[in-house]
């Protein structure tokens, strides 16, 4: 099967637009290896586009995506965990000095969960046993919306992927030397509109947007 025509012909665009017109920075790239300025953790959601959001170019950021930008318990089990193995590499090896946990609106991760809660629909498969990770979710009624608003439970989830994020002992020791910064960010696909979290009080506020 050939790849989908449109993707064949994105990449020639990219070649001609984008690399060629580039390729100084792109060597250099592959030379030095990345240095990026921050991890974001991010939705796999096909609509939730991180560089485009941020405005940036190849090797800025250092980008996780996986179903509902969620941060896994600290298990050093010897398994397979993907995005504890990338948090690790992102922290110890690239020492990135920012950690962004990137929520967004109409998250279909956050909404599976959501109708799980509700209707007691058992877990099932990966899916299922990975979306427990929000179990024990906390809803805070003063982001002004009500418990089953799906906004509220997507905020929730960013206070709790950073607060699994500090049970790492590596996030917690370099976030403690003042070398890691944390942040919860939430964006509305709609409007455009980016909420970040301000720790100090548990509330988010508007960074910009509609
Ligand atoms: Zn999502």
């Amino acid at each position: 099967m050939a790849l989908p025509k449109t993707l064949n012909e994105g990449y020639r665009r990219f070649l001609r637009d984008r690399h060629a017109p580039d390729r100084g920075r792109y060597i250099q790239l592959a030379e030095l290896g990345q240095a990026p300025t921050a991890m974001v953790i991010a939705c796999c959601d096909a609509r939730i586009d991180v560089s485009a959001i941020f405005d940036v170019e190849a090797g800025e950021l250092f980008i996780l995506r996986n179903v509902a930008n969620l941060v896994p318990n600290y298990e050093p089990d010897g398994k397979h965990h993907g995005t504890s193995a990338a948090i690790e590499f992102a922290v110890q090896e690239l020492k990135v000095p920012h950690l962004i946990v990137l929520g967004h609106s109409n998250c279909g991760g956050i909404e599976a969960y959501r109708q799980k809660v509700r209707n007691k629909v058992p877990e099932r498969g990966f899916l299922g046993s990975w979306l427990t990770l929000l179990d024990g979710l906390k809803i805070v009624e003063s982001d002004g919306f009500t418990y089953g608003d799906e906004t509220a439970f997507e905020l929730a989830g960013v206070r709790s992927s950073l607060v699994k994020l500090r049970n790492f002992p590596f996030v917690r020791k370099r976030e403690k030397a003042g070398l890691l910064a944390l942040h919860g960010l939430h964006f509305d696909l709609a409007s455009g509109s980016l909420l970040a979290l301000n720790e100090s009080d548990g509330s988010f506020a508007s960074l910009g947007g509609a």
